[in-house]
């Protein structure tokens, strides 16, 4: 794999080289000193074009954990600001001697396209609505961390997972629907008509607009954030009536399984689109989510550039 822009790049089995990979760097992630030297001399740099919490510092902390150089590529601080365009942007960064080049942009495609002018290794960390493979794989990996932990034999096969909220806005959803179909999960969107992307019908889901029915049949429910950033006009009647209808409250809550996965890929609006102590729940796995973004990132960018060398180190 010379560049990883989307879900599909993997298919079934690369996702599930991958999850098999990560297990490895969970465990260098808890030992006493988290790193090892396999990507030593290789350097990593990040080129975030939009706002990023945890997947910036997630990419930054699998490299340096795989001893990775770092660079760190800010909007607000560069020649962007001067106009210089991403072409540009992106050759320079490669004179300089880079060997991956982490990729956020607001448009969709931009990763694609980065790829075409450099021979560094491309991850894409966000592209507009388009996807977010890094996140799909997290997730996945987290789901069969929880299946695994109660005795099951991890598999995805009949599933059923419920993606709640923003779809028509969401790269996550995008890249969790191709990631969790093609392991065998199966897909139910809840969401109002005005937050589903048109063309839905042709996405291998089943679309719902009754979050109470849904609730009781799911293993995993994943709520998605509300992009008001990306929404130009009114979708909504109002947030109340968003959590009131889609929201899984307190309440609702009360409808899941005890065995239910509460996830969602931050960042979160509690009281919008999850209850701030439903966040809190032992069925959540918001935190285990970042912690095991580190370890997917860690194999991740292992596949792109360690070959020949050993993932324990
Ligand atoms: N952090 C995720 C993303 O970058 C989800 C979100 O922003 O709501 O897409």
């Amino acid at each position: 794999m010379r560049d990883l822009l989307s879900i599909s790049d993997l298919g079934a089995d690369g996702i599930e080289e991958v999850l098999r990979l990560t297990d490895s760097f969970v465990e260098v992630s808890e030992r006493r000193i988290p790193k090892v030297p396999t990507l030593r001399g290789k350097t990593v740099v990040s080129l975030f074009y939009e706002d990023s919490t945890r997947t910036r510092l997630s990419f930054e902390s699998a490299a340096k954990r795989l001893s990775a150089d770092t660079m760190n590529f800010s909007v607000s601080t560069s020649s962007v600001n001067k106009g210089e365009s991403l072409r540009d942007t992106v050759l320079t960064i490669e004179a300089m001697g880079v060997d991956a080049i982490v990729v956020r942009h607001a448009s969709a495609g931009v990763p694609w396209q980065v790829a075409q002018w450099v021979g560094a290794a491309v991850v894409n960390a966000g592209d507009g609505w388009h996807e977010h493979p890094t996140q799909a794989l997290l997730d996945c990996y987290t789901i069969r961390e929880r299946l695994l932990e109660r005795g099951g034999s991890g598999s995805f096969d009949g599933l059923v997972v419920a993606i709640v909220g923003d779809v028509k806005h969401s790269r996550v959803a995008r890249s969790d629907i191709l990631a969790l179909t093609a392991l065998g999960a199966e897909v139910t969107l809840v969401a109002p008509p005005t937050l589903l992307p048109p063309g839905i019908g042709s996405w291998p889901v089943v679309v719902s607009h009754d979050l109470d029915a849904v609730l009781p049949k799911v293993d995993v429910v994943m709520l998605l954030r509300m992009q008001v950033e990306r929404q130009d006009e009114a979708l909504l009647p109002s947030m109340r009536e968003y959590t009131a209808t889609y929201g899984l409250t307190r309440d609702r809550a009360r409808l899941l399984g005890g065995e239910a996965l509460v996830m969602h890929p931050g960042p979160m609006n509690r009281g919008v689109e999850i209850a701030a102590d439903v966040a809190d729940d032992p069925r959540s796995t918001i935190v285990r989510q970042v912690a095991n973004g580190v370890a997917v990132r860690m194999a991740v960018l292992f596949l792109l550039l360690g070959s020949g060398s050993e993932a324990h180190g």
